[in-house]
């Protein structure tokens, strides 16, 4: 680039700076009609004092004027995605597309979908994930693109019959790589039911794990399967469609994780199929039974709800064509699992936080937190569809998203 250049473009970047500098102060007050702070509690009519990237306080309304007044909405914490294949996408034909043609497209199909997820209200994901992850999550904590905040497994393992030594060293080579957590593909359901993981391999891969300070999510499908993954030491069991009440009982007792998916992945096959079926291994039989994994499940998340001590976090397992609609999973888990709404919100906020090892950080709306505060219309805890209606998205104390209300 010539001096002259380089000279109008520094000009234009410090201007640019300036604006963002103006709109936003560093401290900015935001009321609402109420403020649900994910320990439960649902303060009414209050101010949350943002300073910098940081919650400063929560005030009642009233003391001093708002910088944003969200009227009759309702401010809680950014919701988190336990669970979400960030770059997956459709291509330009329309169908699921596992690689795109550039390494560019595939990465502006990943930012597409960050802020769709961002814009849902999602300010954090898990994705389990794909090398491309790193530096969409890179490039996200960089503070210019917009999106949530990522953290990802990098690769799933799948064990097939390596030997635990062989396992163990996989680990250590993701802790080397700058993964986030460790994924464990076990158990699949495809023309019957199969685990294919031995129990020292459970016990190589989370117990090693744990040793570098990398947690675990296990996809799972059978009773035995978490079974054996709880007694091993994992820390999280993905999907869990087969499992009987005693595997529910167990997670609940050693205090794992348990991330159902009941509300996103298989409406959006259905929604989606012709976009699947012909693409890798998606085939007709793969979707001949979707009816039916989705009475499994609507059992199975009574259940667990039901269960005692069973600590649920929100995970869509959303694919492609799911992206922006994450928070349907709630909806479904209060609707066909009966939970109240309310801890259906804390799965997704404060004890999502938690499995993630973030809930110091955030999580919550409360002093000290990073500033990642949504609204959504009406009240959530009375109508849990209101967590689709996201009409404000701050993160790290940056606005993202800001509409009007709707005029009813
Ligand atoms: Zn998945």
């Amino acid at each position: 680039m010539d001096p002259l250049r380089r000279a109008q473009l520094s000009t234009t970047l410090v201007l640019l700076a300036a604006v963002v500098v103006h709109t936003q102060p560093t401290e900015i007050r935001v009321r609402a009609a109420r403020v649900i702070d994910s320990t439960g509690q649902v303060i009414p009519n209050a101010t949350v004092v943002v300073s910098g990237s940081t919650i400063k306080a929560i005030e009642p309304s009233g003391s001093s004027a708002a910088d944003i007044d969200l009227g009759s909405s309702t401010l809680l914490p950014g919701m988190i995605d336990v669970h979400a294949h960030i770059g997956w996408h459709f291509g330009a034909n329309g169908r699921f597309e596992p690689r795109a043609a550039t390494p560019a497209q595939d990465a502006f199909y990943a930012a597409e979908n960050a802020y769709l997820t961002l814009m849902a209200g999602f300010t954090t994901i898990q994705s389990p994930g794909q090398p491309d992850d790193v530096d969409l999550r890179d490039a996200i904590a960089r503070g210019v693109l917009p999106g949530p905040r990522i953290l990802t497994s990098i690769v799933q393992i799948t064990p097939n019959g390596d030997a635990p030594a062989v396992l163990r060293q996989r680990v250590r080579e993701l802790k080397d790589r700058r993964a986030d957590v460790v994924k464990i593909f076990d158990s699949v359901v495809r023309g019957g039911v199969e685990q294919v993981m031995r129990r020292e391999q459970f016990v190589a891969l989370c117990g090693e794990a744990k040793a570098v300070g990398l947690r675990t999510m296990v996809h799972a499908q059978t009773s035995e399967s978490v079974r054996t993954a709880v007694e091993a030491g994992c820390a999280q069991i993905e999907h869990g469609t087969g499992v009987d009440d005693s595997a529910l009982k167990a997670m609940a007792e050693r205090g794992v994780y348990f991330d159902p998916h009941v509300g996103v992945l298989w409406q959006n096959y259905r929604r989606n199929r012709n976009r699947f079926i012909g693409v890798g291994t998606y085939t007709e039989d793969t979707f001949a039974s979707i009816d039916e994994t989705m009475r499994i499940n609507a059992a199975m998340i009574r259940k667990a709800v039901a269960t005692p001590g069973l600590k649920l976090v929100m995970g869509s397992d959303a694919v492609a064509g799911a992206h922006g609609r994450n928070a349907d999973e709630l909806v479904e888990r209060v609707r066909q699992g009966k939970q109240r709404p309310i801890d259906a919100i804390i799965s997704a906020t404060s004890r999502a936080a938690e499995s993630l090892g973030l809930e110091k950080t955030i999580g919550r709306i409360a002093p000290g937190y990073q500033a990642d505060i949504i609204a959504v219309e009406d009240d959530p805890t009375s109508d849990i569809t209101a967590l689709t209606r996201v009409t404000f998205v701050m993160r790290e104390g940056r606005v993202y998203k800001r509409v009007e209300r709707r005029r009813d």
